[in-house]
């Protein structure tokens, strides 16, 4: 039991498990709400209603009502409906009107997107406003919700909601929502005092809606602490470092966690041999011989292998792997490499198994039970990205005892602690700046200890496994967040 004071919280996002996800967006706006359920906060999550949500979650939803909003200087009231879907504790109201929603896909280009998410920003406050819920905190996610903030303080600031505090969490800063300030100001009706180079403008023609919102929130967080300290650099800071480290008091870094229930080892249908902390070394030898088998890879428990389970974009550090892998193929390792994306790496990982048929398998897709089984397989797991906000491999490698080789940046540098051989510590191995060298070099310390000190090896898989990378730690940090920022 929970005696924590209890803090009412919605979350607004364009993005949630299991109705629309296409990123870890989507696995926060599920996975959070459901562990701060557990330390009395009363969650409500406030999303689009996407057409292209799976019918089987339509059907389960409820009318909660309806009302029509202004819009900017659109001259139109619009249609807000609220239909409501209540799961495992959670309400989720899903704001409803078909003109802005509909589509294949919740994103599509910034013409549409920019007035979609103007509208759902406000309509989120008034369907709040219209359900008389008024949440202690608003924590709102990304680009899509961060006019939430500037509503609130302007057009909001006479209603009861104005007592509530805002969060604004960065997931990804590389989207920031901006286009031209007629544009904004039209769908958006905002006062003109907010389009100065403080708030919403910048390059003086163009309106970001990111940058307005992290300016009016109360609280700034994002996805690791060393991300929220890269961010305010110009290597990593998409152009908003320097308002970044003007809001840097109110801005801070919080780890995600990951589903432990959905990753467990014990548990886990997809996998050839289940495992806990004690079979895990058995069970790894049987996992990695038919995986050999599933791959075509050459049968043989002694070779070790390397895998890496990622979309394929620059993000991920594939210029450096793509550039070591001959060095890496010595006969006693073998590589899988599970993912979609740029053409250029799926050829070349195709080029890379055509060559090296038996030792190195790509496969082109994605699938979650074939990362399963790589992950629950595979000695090693490579991510050497270039930033990673938080990044969710290296902990799923951890949790089925698959040590992690990846570069210090972001939430890797936070959640991988470099092996030391004196100390017999440390749960994986790292480098830091972005250099071909310096990753072949980590992967090859990793090697050497895989292959001539093999029970230090094993301590760092229980090591690893032990480690609790579930969403609670981060659950309590926000938590105490919200209880910092409210009375
Ligand atoms: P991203 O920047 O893509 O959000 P993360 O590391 O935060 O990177 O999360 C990636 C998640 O997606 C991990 O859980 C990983 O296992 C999964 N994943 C990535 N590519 C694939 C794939 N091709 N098939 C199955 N799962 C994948």
């Amino acid at each position: 039991m929970d005696h924590s004071p209890r803090r009412s919280v919605a979350f607004i996002g364009s993005e949630c498990h299991p109705f629309v996800k296409t990123g870890g967006l989507g696995d926060v706006m599920y996975a959070l709400p459901q562990a701060l359920n557990k330390m009395n906060c009363d969650v409500r999550v406030i999303l689009p209603r996407y057409e292209c949500i799976p019918q089987k979650y339509q059907d389960k939803m409820v009318y909660r009502g309806e009302f029509y909003m202004d819009l900017g200087y659109t001259g139109r009231d619009y249609y807000v409906g609220i239909m409501e879907y209540v799961c495992d504790g959670i309400v989720y109201d899903f704001i409803d009107n078909k003109e802005f929603f509909d589509g294949k896909k919740p994103y599509s280009n910034l013409v549409d997107d920019i007035p979609k998410y103007i509208f759902f920003s406000k309509a989120a406050l008034a369907a709040l406003l219209y359900m008389d819920w008024i949440p202690d905190v608003i924590h709102c996610h990304d680009w899509q919700a961060s006019l939430v903030p500037l509503f609130l303080r302007t057009m909001f600031q006479d209603s009861k909601l104005n007592r509530s505090k805002t969060i604004l969490t960065i997931h990804n800063l590389r989207f920031q929502g901006v286009y031209n300030v007629g544009t904004i100001k039209y769908w958006s009706g905002l006062p003109d005092y907010l389009f100065n180079d403080d708030v919403l403008t910048q390059n003086w023609s163009n309106a970001n809606m990111f940058k307005g919102g992290l300016s009016y929130c109360d609280r700034i967080t994002t996805v690791s602490p060393t991300y929220a300290k890269e961010i305010q650099t110009s290597e990593y800071g998409e152009n908003l470092e320097a308002h970044l480290r003007y809001h840097s008091g109110k801005l801070s870094g919080i780890i995600n966690g990951i589903d432990c229930e959905v990753f467990n080892p014990a548990s886990d249908a997809m996998l050839t041999a289940n495992y806990d902390i004690n079979s895990v070394l058995s069970a790894k030898r049987i996992n990695k011989k038919a995986l050999q088998e599933e791959l075509g890879l050459e049968v043989d428990e002694n070779k070790m292998v390397l895998g890496l389970i990622s979309r394929l974009t620059d993000q991920k550090g594939l210029d450096l792997f793509n550039s070591i892998i001959p060095y890496l193929l010595d006969g006693n390792t073998q590589i899988v490499v599970l993912g979609t994306g740029e053409k250029v790496y799926e050829d070349a990982f195709r080029q890379f198994e055509y060559d090296n048929r038996g030792s190195f398998s790509a496969c082109i897709q994605y699938d979650e039970a074939r990362a399963h089984r790589i992950y629950s397989a595979a000695d090693a797991m490579l991510v050497p990205s270039r930033f990673e906000p938080c990044g969710l491999t290296q902990l799923n490698a951890m949790r089925y005892g698959t040590i992690p080789i990846v570069r210090e940046t972001g939430g890797l540098k936070d959640t991988v602690e470099p092996y030391n051989q004196y100390a017999s510590s440390g749960n994986g191995f790292t480098f830091d700046r972005y250099e071909a060298n310096l990753f072949l070099d980590a992967i090859n310390r990793a090697k050497n200890l895989y292959f001539t000190k093999r029970d230090k090896w094993n301590e760092m898989i229980k090591r690893d496994m032990e480690k609790d990378v579930s969403w609670e730690n981060s659950a309590k940090v926000y938590r105490d967040l919200y209880l910092s920022i409210t009375n």
